[in-house]
């Protein structure tokens, strides 16, 4: 199968082999046909597997191919819950969008206004936004969704977890009832459903199964770890394998901060990526990343939602999430189509709750070990782990619905010289004591 098989145009199949994309992955084959007759989709695949392309490439070939009405009213609109994730989706649309007459803007909120309402104003087909600043600008009269074909709501699953549901029904009360809608999200819970079966009409479901192509070869370890020591921990992981790019998952924006500063004082470069910092730092930040400038980029799970940082090789949760589910998306930056990647947990005695309710998520023991010389002695006694829904603590999850490892295990290797103290073979989810000290 082959993108042109697709029925995507010369112009948009071009795009995407330069991009070098030789063939469209499995959510995008199972979609983009459904999209292009019209309909309105319901599609969950894993994170990293190429959603945005497949939703993005059926909407610009119905845009490139239908007339443009003489003033270029707003025809497609891309919801998503951030602004790095809206930039990301801009980005991913110019480059799709590059040999057909298409045009395509972002709006986001944090940045100033003005300039995006003089885009607007000078007509673009395509928008992608985040709800709070398209609600603004459409109170400014800046943008009118009255013409709007295509609806899309991308990662919706946390738009639902950041509240947004109330802004997407406003926003879709301005809409005609006649349009296509394509909602994407990473798992189907319940309150997706609910979302979708008010806003889709008779959706084709599409889904993926976890053993696809791209599916992820993650590893994951664990490292436990007293509370206190977690950042000489974490600075001894990087600096003893040289790892140049690392994203550290912290629980709190106060967290991420500290960390960052005490990374930069250690000598590795670092920056820290979350809701109380600037747009401008936050753009940066991930600039820097991405670029290679910057070694770690530390973040909490709101901000790094949804963002694709090519083939990242290592992820460090120096917490772990108290929400399990967050744990599945955490290590969805790593392994990115089809590469191997690392999900290390630091875990202290607070956290081996959230450590067993990840496990039974994932239906899988995580391998455990303790490093010489950080031995573990805390004797704080466990917290305990949230679920999604609230107050429905302890409920049990659907087996597999975030089901993240699969195809043939890849065998942890060791982040230690011979100083590991205990094994990763036998006795997988547990520690042993430890044999050798070695630093
Ligand atoms: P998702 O939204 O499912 O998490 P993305 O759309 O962000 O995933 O895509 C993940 C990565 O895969 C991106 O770097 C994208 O460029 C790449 N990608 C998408 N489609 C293909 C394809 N058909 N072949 C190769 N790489 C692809
Ligand atoms: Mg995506």
């Amino acid at each position: 199968m082959t993108f042109k098989d697709l029925g995507l145009s010369a112009a948009l199949v071009k795009a995407v082999e330069e991009k070098g994309y030789t063939k469209p992955s499995p959510i995008q084959e199972k979609a983009i046909p459904f999209i292009l007759e019209g309909k309105d989709i319901l599609a969950s695949a894993q994170t990293g597997t190429g959603k945005t392309a497949g939703f993005t490439l059926p909407v610009l070939h119905y845009l490139a191919d239908t007339k443009h009405p003489k003033y270029r009213p707003l025809r497609a609109l891309v919801l998503t819950p951030t602004r790095e994730l809206a930039a990301q989706v801009y980005d991913n649309i110019r480059e799709y969008s590059k040999y057909v007459n298409i045009k395509s803007a972002v709006v986001f909120g944090g940045v100033k206004a003005k300039p995006q309402i003089a885009t607007l104003k000078n007509g673009v087909d395509i928008l992608v936004a985040t709800p709070g600043r398209l609600l603004d600008l459409h109170d400014q009269k800046a943008v009118s969704f009255k013409r709007i074909d295509v609806l899309i709501l991308d990662e919706a699953d946390r738009m639902l977890d950041m509240g947004f549901v109330r802004d997407i029904n406003k926003i879709i009360s301005f809409m005609p009832e006649k349009r296509q809608n394509l909602l994407f999200s990473a798992t189907f819970s319940n309150d997706i459903k609910k979302l979708a079966s008010g806003i889709l009409k008779n959706p084709v479901s599409v889904e993926t199964a976890p053993q696809n192509s791209t599916a992820k070869k993650v590893t994951h370890q664990v490292y436990k770890v007293d509370k206190k020591k977690k950042t000489e921990f974490t600075i001894k992981l990087i600096k003893d394998n040289n790892w140049t790019q690392v994203l550290v998952f912290t629980r709190t924006k106060h967290g991420a901060n500290k960390l960052t500063e005490k990374l930069i004082k250690a000598g590795v470069s670092a920056a820290a990526i979350h809701g109380n910092k600037s747009q401008g730092a936050r753009t940066k930040a991930l600039k820097s990343f991405k670029d290679n400038s910057i070694k770690i980029l530390v973040a909490t799970d709101i901000a790094a939602r949804g963002l694709d940082i090519p083939l990242l090789p290592h992820v460090i949760n120096y917490e772990l999430p108290n929400i399990p589910e967050d744990y599945v998306h955490r290590i969805g930056r790593t392994g990115r189509a089809g590469a191997a990647g690392e999900a290390i947990s630091l875990v202290c005695s607070e956290e081996v709750e959230y450590q067993s309710e990840i496990e039974k998520l994932l239906n899988e023991k995580l391998n455990s070990s303790i490093i010489a010389g950080f031995e573990p002695t805390d004797t704080a006694p466990p917290k305990r782990a949230a679920t999604q829904s609230k107050g429905s603590f302890g409920k049990k999850k659907k087996p597999g619905s975030s089901k993240v490892s699969n195809g043939s295990k890849p065998k942890n290797k060791p982040h230690f010289k011979a100083n590991k103290t205990s094994g990763s073979n036998s006795g997988r989810g547990r520690t042993s004591a430890p044999k050798k000290k070695r630093f």
